[in-house]
């Protein structure tokens, strides 16, 4: 198994494209501490599957990611009750949409701590263990919006630049190591996230939730299709791959053409 014996932490893996990283490197062999919001019984019914199908250890945090003691817990916890921590993949991600002039400020906080301050609080915390081992692999799940903006996304448009800043410094910092640092830019994925802003553009418009979907996306993914978890899922694997191991410090796109325009 590529991953056999690896620990890995992957946070807000209770939905979307967490969840499809979570279930594609348990399936590498690597053991999991989950972590994200749900009801106990969806969590416990997760963590089952994966740990009955595919025969890893699993463990479950609910740190809250907008607070670094909870952020920080959360990897002594995996330390704690899963031996190590090899893979860090910093996932969990809100959104919010207004302008700039209507951006609540406690919206534009809540963003940038949960999805660019827990990153930072994570990788401190978790990289002396990965040094111990001379092993790691650090993936921040940034987006599109790390590499360019569109309005009415300030504080995420901003998080995920910082993403990508953050990812920058870190791989320079392990540069020679066994420890790689390299981000994920999504588009356009249908998750809970985005089937928020398929509502809401379908509510504003009055238009139906099939024409607001086909409309969000070739607004901006030339190739008209969403991407999926499981193919974020994949790619993350393949980065914590021997084959990846001088991919560092990079920004790899899954945007179906988005940012090649
Ligand atoms: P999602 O809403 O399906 O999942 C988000 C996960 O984060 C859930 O497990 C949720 O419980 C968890 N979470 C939210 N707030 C948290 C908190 N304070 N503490 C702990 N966990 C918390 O969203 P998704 O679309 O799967 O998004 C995952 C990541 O991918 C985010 O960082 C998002 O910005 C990024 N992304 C998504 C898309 C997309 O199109 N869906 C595109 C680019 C980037």
């Amino acid at each position: 198994m590529l991953l056999g014996g690896k620990v890995a932490i992957v946070t807000g893996s209770t939905s979307g494209i967490g969840l499809g990283i979570a279930t594609r490197l348990a399936e590498a062999g690597a053991d999991i501490m989950f972590n994200g919001f749900g009801s106990p019984a969806e969590i416990d019914a997760l963590q089952s599957k994966l740990a009955r199908e595919l025969r890893v250890r699993v463990a479950f945090s609910g740190a809250d990611m907008s607070k670094a003691a909870e952020v920080t817990g959360m990897v002594e916890q995996a330390v704690r009750e899963l031996g190590h921590v090899d893979i860090l993949i910093n996932n969990a991600g809100i959104q919010h949409t207004a302008s700039v002039e209507d951006f609540p400020a406690d919206r534009w906080d809540a963003i940038l701590a949960i999805n660019l301050s827990s990153n930072f609080h994570a990788i401190r915390v978790a990289l002396p263990h990965m040094r111990k081992r001379n092993w790691g692999r650090i993936i921040n799940i940034a987006s599109a919006h790390g590499l360019v903006a569109s309005e009415h996304k300030a504080a995420y448009v901003a998080a995920k630049h910082g993403v990508l800043g953050l990812t920058k410094v870190v791989a320079l910092e392990t540069a020679r190591t066994g420890i790689t640092c390299n981000a994920i830019c999504p588009g356009w994925v249908l998750t809970p996230l985005v089937q928020k802003q398929i509502d809401d553009l379908a509510g504003r418009e009055r238009i139906t939730g099939e024409v607001a979907r086909e409309r969000l996306l070739l607004a901006k993914q030339p190739s008209g299709e969403f991407a999926t978890p499981e193919q974020i899922g994949a790619l993350a694997a393949f980065l914590c791959s021997d084959a990846a191991a001088q991919i560092r410090g990079a920004a790899l796109s899954v945007d179906g053409g988005w940012t090649a325009q």
